[in-house]
């Protein structure tokens, strides 16, 4: 496909000239050829963007929802009309393979986008309790910060919801992934979109990023992103007592409790895991299982991970495309190291590249048995395909080590029935837990416990993320 660089940003409703005059280069990872540049916005371009959005929000908060959810309904539309050309850029750009990112990468932010054209047609922005009317105000002007491993999912579950609730939004996408947000842009000009509602600013999270965060126009930051940017994010909002909604990083576990469909559990397991080449923030990276199976469950694992293939994302056979960038590849590759020196046993995988794959980010899927929870592999975020089976005694020593973690994202419990699994998972600190290999939900609330964030994404507590609440007595 043809990818032309971008020179302009979109601010009011324009595609417009930035102050900047430096840009970022936008990498294939497959190839490691620049495929275009894009500006690298600085604190006037942030500044002018957030000035649009502004002049933009009061008539955009006081439009009728059912306007809001005709121009959302349009996006939808037209972004189904350039499913194709988004998929291919993602593949891309991401290194996605390419199914992967027609049937995920593309088809999430079509659901997202439907189920808020959706909410916001009926949700009840105002209700009665006692003697008051409650009625849910927008937030005012969002500044939504994303990352880029799922460039276009990430920045539609913030404004769509942000759009929906009747906020306007200034968006800083990842350097890394800049291509799919102009294409959003384009999406939801085209779509009608009032001037300002929705600006888009390319550049670097120190620089774009951070400007954002401490403009004074910004009343809410919603990103999304690892643990300590998060957490350096959390504390300059908190000292101008701005509104925050953080969706961080993750260590889930998949639990399999005796008596579970050790196959399936494994399988799905192992799928999960190595979703999107481990790019996910809630797979499910450690496999806890009881230690009658242990060296089944290992086995089964292996042979799973063996039908991961990487290779170049546009090669219909590929399920493991390219990491993002270098840095990930140098990141993930350390940390296998790591797991080697910890003495985890190494099942398949491995620090070295891939065989034939000399050019690209690529990173061999690799299993490793025998973690315990001490591990610096058991803790932290690797954000690749690695996997980590550990071994537990009884229930209540599975509870323990899926718990152990700083994080709390997400997780799954296989058991021989449903509630026995749920009555597990309600024991877990996560913010989702999938049963028994339960689809996941569009709608339903998603974001973590302890330092996997604060705040939910999508369905309607999604978009009550961007109200707050003015109550009338009468
Ligand atoms: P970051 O948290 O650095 O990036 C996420 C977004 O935040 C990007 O848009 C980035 O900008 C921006 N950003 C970075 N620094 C600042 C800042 N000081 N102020 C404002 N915005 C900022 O993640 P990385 O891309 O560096 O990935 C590192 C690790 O983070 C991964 O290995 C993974 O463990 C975790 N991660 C978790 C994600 C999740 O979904 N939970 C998603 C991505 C990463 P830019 O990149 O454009 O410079």
């Amino acid at each position: 496909m043809h990818i032309a660089s971008r020179t302009q940003i979109f601010v009011g409703g324009a595609w417009q000239d930035p102050a900047t005059t430096d840009s970022i280069d936008d990498v294939n990872p497959a190839t490691e050829q620049v495929i275009a540049t894009v500006p690298a916005g600085n604190a006037a371009d942030i500044d002018a963007a957030v000035g649009a959005a502004r002049t933009a929000a009061t008539d955009w908060a006081a439009t009728d929802p059912k306007q809001r959810a005709a121009i959302l309904a349009a996006a939808r539309d037209e972004l189904k009309g350039r499913a194709d050309e988004a998929a291919e850029l993602i593949a891309t750009e991401l290194g996605a393979p390419i199914q992967l990112a027609q049937r995920l990468h593309v088809g999430l932010p079509l659901t997202v986008l439907d189920s808020f054209a959706t909410l916001a047609g009926e949700f009840e922005f105002a209700e009665k309790i006692g003697n008051s009317v409650v009625r849910g105000e927008p937030v005012g002007v969002v500044g939504a910060i994303t990352p880029w491993n799922y460039p276009l999912h990430q920045v539609v579950a913030k404004v769509a919801a942000a759009l929906a609730a009747g906020c306007t939004v200034v968006l800083k996408p990842a350097e890394d992934t800049p291509l799919i947000a102009y294409l959003l842009a384009h999406v939801f000009q085209t779509a009608g979109l009032p001037d300002g509602v929705l600006n888009v600013v390319s550049g670097t999270g120190p620089v774009a990023g951070q400007a954002l965060v401490e403009h004074p126009g910004i009343d809410m930051i919603s990103f999304t992103g690892s643990t300590a940017v998060g957490q350096r994010i959390g504390a300059i909002a908190g000292g101008a007592l701005k509104r925050v909604a953080l969706e961080l990083g993750g260590k889930s576990a998949n639990v399999i409790l005796p008596g579970a469909d050790l196959a399936k559990a494994v399988k799905v397991g192992v799928g999960n895991a190595f979703l999107n080449g481990g790019q996910t923030c809630s797979a499910w990276t450690r496999m806890l299982v009881h230690a009658s199976v242990y060296e089944q469950a290992v086995a089964m694992a292996g042979e799973a991970a063996a039908k991961y293939p990487t290779g170049d994302p546009f090669d219909a056979a590929t399920r493991i495309g390219p990491l993002v960038a270098d840095r990930q590849r140098t990141r993930v590759r350390h940390y296998i190291d790591i797991g080697a020196a910890e003495g985890a046993r190494l099942i398949t995988g491995g620090a070295q590249p891939p065989e034939g794959r000399d050019v690209g980010y690529f990173v061999r899927p690799t299993v490793f048995a025998d973690v315990t929870p001490d591990m610096r592999i058991a803790q932290e975020e690797i954000f690749g395909p690695v996997l980590s089976i550990m071994r537990y005694r009884d229930e209540d020593d599975a509870l323990e080590i899926a718990n152990a973690t700083e994080y709390g994202l997400a997780g799954g419990v296989w058991a021989a029935d449903a509630d026995t699994a749920s009555a597990f998972a309600a024991r877990m600190r996560a913010g989702q837990v999938d049963i028994n290999g339960g689809a996941f939900n569009p709608v339903a609330p998603f974001g973590g416990f302890k330092s996997s964030g604060i705040g939910r994404e999508l369905g309607r507590h999604g978009l009550a993320e961007f109200l707050q609440y003015q109550s009338q007595q009468f």
